[in-house]
């Protein structure tokens, strides 16, 4: 199933981001292999595996058949050199790597800056990866000061990037608050934001540019909010944390929101 906005077709993208799970590599090639098997029927939507660094190449060799695709949580943008304990596009890309997030709410909490997040836009663009941008306030107040937060993250993301360029960036909404909270935002909350970021960047570019920039939505999505979100929240798919963990559930997940879309 494809949905429309504007002038281009989107396929749902869902992301399942396994952030530092699970504990040991076995575990992480059952969890692939499962993910595998129950997804295996599902047509029409993008399904990504984002495991730690360390289990990627175990998960690429299970992904490899399948039509999952594989991607990393985080890369850093420079290619090679000095730079201790960091791993870059193109190492990733020898594995297959094909989707890399940047800029999550837990690594800007670890001093990820704006500034670093558009550098790593640039070099992931550079390797003909895709970067799902996160981004998202820490809180909401009444006075609706957070959209400025999103909208200061959107700037920075975007400097020096081409229409041609922005069109393939995906970028995830994830208010931190709803971030393994299981306190999801509203359908309201998620359109609204749908409508801003695209405000944001017609503002930046053009309507017709910010029409071909896929959107997720993510921060405690479940098998129990996923039709309503993906129904009416206006994004293209989902970016999912803690419910990525469980099969099952991720497959309800990513079932959903083909049969939504
Ligand atoms: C995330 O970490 O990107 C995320 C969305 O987590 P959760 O689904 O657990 O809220």
């Amino acid at each position: 199933m494809i949905q429309s906005k504007g002038m281009k077709k989107f396929t749902p993208l869902i992301v399942a981001n396994w952030k530092l799970n699970p504990g040991t590599a076995t575990e992480a090639v059952n969890l692939t292999k499962e993910v595998v098997k129950l997804t295996k029927k599902l047509v029409g939507a993008e399904i990504v595996i984002a495991p730690p660094f360390l289990f990627i190449p175990e998960v690429a060799k299970l992904l490899g058949k399948s039509n999952l695709k594989l991607g990393a949580q985080d890369a850093h943008f420079e290619e090679r050199g000095a730079c201790t304990g960091e791993i870059s596009p193109v190492l990733l890309a020898n594995y297959g790597v094909t989707h890399i997030m940047v800029g999550h709410s837990e690594r800007r909490a670890l001093g990820e800056t704006d500034e670093q997040v558009n550098k790593k836009v640039h070099a992931i663009l550079k390797r003909r990866q895709t970067p799902i941008v996160c981004i998202g306030e820490k809180e909401r107040d009444k006075q609706g000061n957070f959209y400025s937060v999103v909208e200061k993250q959107i700037r920075a993301l975007t400097a020096n990037l081409t229409p041609v360029q922005l069109s393939k960036v995906v970028i995830a909404y994830e208010p931190i608050w709803a971030i393994g909270t299981g306190a999801t935002a509203t359908v309201e909350d998620v359109k609204e934001m749908q409508i801003f970021i695209t405000s944001i960047l017609t503002k930046l570019y053009e309507r017709k540019v910010a029409d071909k920039v896929n959107m997720l939505y993510g921060g405690s999505v479940k098998s129990t909010n996923a039709k309503e979100l993906a129904e009416s929240g206006g994004m293209q798919g989902f970016l999912v944390g803690g419910a990525s963990l469980f099969p099952a559930e991720f497959t309800t997940i990513a079932q959903t929101t083909i049969i939504s879309k």
